[in-house]
């Protein structure tokens, strides 16, 4: 275990949704700590060691708005990213003003809720350990922006063939299963994979995009697993 890894609360009482996270967050290098209820949420933030809490609003026990407010009351400053299933102005409002950081409203993306995450971390001046932006070659790939250019021009990459090159890149060198990207890139829980040929579809656009005209030697196939990077 590294020992810098950033230290996330998850209040969802989801259980689907909080597995979901969990996994996701781990594999972005969060040290995750799960609660399943407002009260439980509560306890857990107020033992400390959590360097942001990732706070469901709609909790049984208490809700996340009594949570953060809680929070705020002992004194706690820790960011607050709330999860609302509201997009109402007034919910927004509501958890500003009581002292949250930041909010995403459901349905999200993964990596929306990763970005604001590291957002949030970057703004305590706690680093986070996975990357903002990367270079390599003659390619560069900003995160925050959503951005990527290939020997300065700008290259068109969907949101799924961005978080397929993130995953590839943090896991250089490595290989990386098909399977999981299926689960971190699609969201899909272990015994609903569907058919891996999605994955393929999309490397091989992604091979396109960056490949150059003796097409992408950098992406391999690793042999009935899934593919590599190696910049
Ligand atoms: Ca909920």
């Amino acid at each position: 275990m590294s020992q810098n890894r950033p230290v996330v609360l998850l209040v969802e009482d989801e259980p689907a949704m909080r597995e979901g996270l969990v996994h996701n967050l781990e594999f972005e290098d969060f040290e995750v700590r799960a609660a399943s209820d407002g009260p439980s949420g509560l306890e857990a933030a107020r033992a400390g060691g959590v360097d942001l809490v990732i706070l469901d609003v709609m909790l049984p026990g208490l809700d996340g708005f009594q949570v953060l407010q809680k929070m705020r009351e002992a004194g706690s400053d820790t960011p607050v990213l709330l999860l609302t299933a509201k997009s109402l102005e007034s919910d927004k409002l509501v958890g500003f003003k009581l002292g949250a950081d930041d909010y995403v409203t459901k349905p999200f993306s993964v990596l929306e809720l990763v970005a604001r995450a590291k957002a949030l971390l970057r703004r305590r001046g706690k680093k986070s350990a996975s990357l903002d932006r990367y270079k390599f070659r003659d390619i560069e790939v900003d995160f925050v922006a959503m951005e990527v250019s290939k020997g300065g021009d700008a290259v068109d990459f969907s949101l799924k063939e961005m978080e397929m090159l993130r995953l590839l890149i943090e896991k250089r060198g490595q290989a990386v299963s098909r399977k999981d990207m299926l689960k971190i890139v699609w969201g899909y829980e272990e015994g609903s994979l569907p058919a891996t040929r999605t994955i393929d579809t999309h490397i091989a656009r992604i091979r396109n995009k960056l490949g150059g005209e003796d097409g992408c030697d950098f992406i391999k196939t690793v042999h009935k697993v899934g593919y590599k990077l190696e910049d």
